[in-house]
């Protein structure tokens, strides 16, 4: 029979096994482990199947904004449930995606007036590459034949191919090397571990000038420049020195060049303002949003970008200046209306005055850990935290990686009801913005413990 009683934890199991591809998961090794199954959360809490209660400490990756079953948010989808659950916006709209585009051209920096939505952050980031690759060919001016999109070394941006080849994490994307196109990559300026002959300042500065030398050398070729602003999430929460977004943007504009800004994971104020391109007052070309867009609830994202770029693609339909892009899902109903209930959430609750105490709370409670013989560095934007964990501070050596050591610490902090997800061997806290203070305390505690 397939009709499951959720009390039959062994049968579940048993299926989870023999029929769910985890993703990101090592399969081989992942099925001898007895992951929770979550079937609940409340607040800032998830609840697995046997009861076990642990603490939400890294927004059920990255991506809840006010807790779990928050009562607005759940209102505002069962309002719009009642109406339609979903309806396309190829050739239709609705009025929960119209209301949102607003609702972000309203607080997005700079003229960003146009709102392309999909359903993950990987799409809203495929969907600036391929616009801006377009935009090239159509745009006012004559067209120009630019090819290739710089990133940065050691970027994430996502798992479809056109992200994945603005990518570099070796461990991730290497193996689709020519499947991917080219790109130019230039140094991510963070200086752990600096290479042979350079000072910590003088590698930053090396950084710098290189990426300026790349795009003053490759310009005319240059479809467009892709980066995390502020803090490079998944490749373990680097932080960029200050500076360095508003200088890609002076040498962008310079020559022309789109700059995409991938906010995916430092949206929605997890670095201390509502978008972190904010911090260095940089207008990009392209803003693209996901995870905490819809507070954490359901599968959406958004491309935003100006109308320069959006009259490049106005014309007569033979003309061929349409963007032939769009998912089935796209702008869904239900997923627009959390989205619009959760910016609302944000702003009656003072979410950016919150994200100020926690980001002195999280800073003051983890100091200790500094010193500890085994934490490399603790690197801390906001409430984005990343707690590198090294075999020896002399040198910064790394565990050796069958150590599995950011896995063991993760495994502890289970042991003591706090769920957290790691980076290789570095530890990443990703507190929901609106958790309370008393709890995010825990969330430290437990984690210097573990
Ligand atoms: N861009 C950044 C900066 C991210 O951190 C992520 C996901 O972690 C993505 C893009 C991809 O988002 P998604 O997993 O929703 O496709």
């Amino acid at each position: 029979s397939t009709l499951l009683s959720f009390s039959d934890i062994t049968l579940l199991r048993k299926w989870d096994n023999d029929h769910v591809w985890h993703p990101f998961a090592p399969m081989q090794a992942f099925r001898e482990e007895k992951v929770p199954i979550i079937e609940r959360g409340e607040g800032f809490e998830l609840i697995d199947i046997e009861g076990n209660r642990y603490i939400d400490g890294i927004s059920s990756l990255w991506c809840n904004v006010h807790g779990h079953q928050v009562p607005e948010v759940d209102e505002a989808i069962k309002e719009q449930l009642a109406k339609i659950g979903h309806t396309t916006l190829l050739g239709l709209s609705s009025p929960p995606s119209i209301q949102l585009a607003k609702a972000l051209v309203d607080r997005a920096p700079g003229d960003l007036s146009k709102v392309f939505y999909s359903d993950s952050g990987s799409t809203a980031v495929e969907v600036a590459i391929k616009l801006a690759f377009q935009y090239h060919q159509q745009k006012a001016g004559g067209p120009e034949k630019r090819t290739r999109f710089v990133c940065m070394s050691n970027a994430y941006h996502g798992d479809t191919v056109g992200s994945v080849s603005v990518g570099g994490i070796s461990l991730f994307h290497r193996i689709y090397g020519n499947l991917l196109f080219e790109t130019i990559q230039v140094p991510t300026p963070v200086a752990l571990r600096t290479p042979e002959g350079y000072t910590r300042v003088g590698y930053l500065e090396h950084c710098v000038a290189e990426m300026e030398r790349l795009i003053r050398e490759n310009h005319e070729d240059i479809a467009g420049f892709v980066i995390e602003p502020l803090v490079q999430g998944a490749a373990g929460m680097q932080i960029h020195p200050t500076g360095y977004l508003k200088r890609v943007r002076e040498l962008t504009r310079e020559y022309d060049i789109p700059l995409i800004c991938d906010e995916v994971a430092v949206g929605f104020g997890r670095t201390g303002t509502f978008f972190a391109c904010e911090q260095e007052e940089v207008e990009p070309d392209f803003l693209c949003l996901a995870k905490g867009i819809s507070a954490g609830y359901l599968p959406l994202a958004a491309t935003m970008t100006t109308d320069k770029v959006f009259n490049a693609f106005l014309g007569e339909p033979q003309e061929g200046k349409t963007f032939y892009h769009g998912h089935t899902y796209t702008g869904n109903p239900l997923a627009c209306a959390a989205a619009l209930a959760s910016l609302e959430l944000f702003e009656q609750q003072n979410l950016l005055e919150h994200i100020g105490k926690q980001t002195a709370l999280i800073a003051e409670k983890l100091s200790p850990l500094a010193e500890h013989p085994h934490v490399g560095e603790i690197r801390q934007k906001g409430i984005m935290v990343g707690i590198e964990l090294v075999g020896s501070r002399e040198g910064m050596l790394a565990f050796p990686t069958t150590a599995r050591m950011g896995h063991q610490v993760t495994l502890e902090a289970r042991k003591r009801g706090l769920m957290i997800r790691p980076l290789g061997d570095v530890i990443i806290l990703m507190p929901a913005p609106a958790m309370p203070l008393d709890l995010l305390g825990e969330v430290c505690d437990i984690t210097i413990e573990a």
